[in-house]
């Protein structure tokens, strides 16, 4: 089975990414592979940042190595919190005052533009061969308030109205079948399938 490296600290999301991959490749971490370093994401998109990560670790490693940047989009914020999800109103404040803070934003905005999306890029860098990008979104409201126990960051903002409940109320195999991250995950996996 081929290996391959994720270039994430985040355990979670290991879970979710072995869930997809798992199947057809052995997926390490950073840690299990004796890599330990932290990286900047000085990119302007979520597909720059993905690369810039997994780039970095191709380097160290020479092996294969996937990355992911993910983030929340909202139209009537021009795209905020966007590539700076993590970072929004500082990396230590709690979602609970983020996701407050964002539904103050929107007082008085009607559904129709209260539109926004998650977005994941995933990036598979080689040891001899270009890197490949790609992106998987989910669309959704931002809801009047905070709701549901799953899932973590904005997702008990996140309204799915063909769902009628945040995507924090989706067990966690419903979320990953709809995910941004997991139609990422399934698209890079094609791709990798289609290389070999
Ligand atoms: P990343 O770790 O650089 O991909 O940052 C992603 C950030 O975007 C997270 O810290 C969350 O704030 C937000 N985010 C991304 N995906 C999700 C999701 O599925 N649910 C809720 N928040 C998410």
């Amino acid at each position: 089975m081929k290996r391959v490296i994720f270039a994430t600290k985040n355990k979670g999301k290991i879970k979710e990414i072995q869930a997809v991959l798992g199947d057809s490749y052995e997926v390490i971490t950073m840690e299990e592979a004796g890599i330990n370093t932290d990286i900047d994401e000085t990119g302007t998109t979520f597909e720059e940042n993905a690369a810039i990560k997994a780039e970095t670790v191709r380097d160290l490693c020479g092996e294969i190595v996937l990355a992911d940047d993910s983030g929340l989009e909202i139209d009537y914020l021009n795209g905020e919190p966007g590539i700076y999800s993590a970072r929004y109103m500082g990396h230590d404040t709690s979602y609970d005052i983020k996701n407050k803070n964002l539904i103050d934003r929107l007082t008085g905005v009607p559904d129709e533009k209260r539109t926004a999306r998650f977005v994941c890029a995933v990036a598979a860098a080689f040891p001899d061969k270009p890197t490949i990008v790609v992106r998987g979104t989910m669309e959704g409201i931002i809801g009047y308030e905070i709701k549901g126990k799953n899932g973590f960051g904005y997702d008990p903002i996140f309204f799915l109205p063909e769902y009628g409940m945040t995507s924090a109320e989706l067990s966690p195999e419903e979320k990953n079948r709809i995910s941004h991250r997991g139609k990422a995950l399934r698209a890079v996996k094609e791709k990798l399938e289609e290389m070999e």
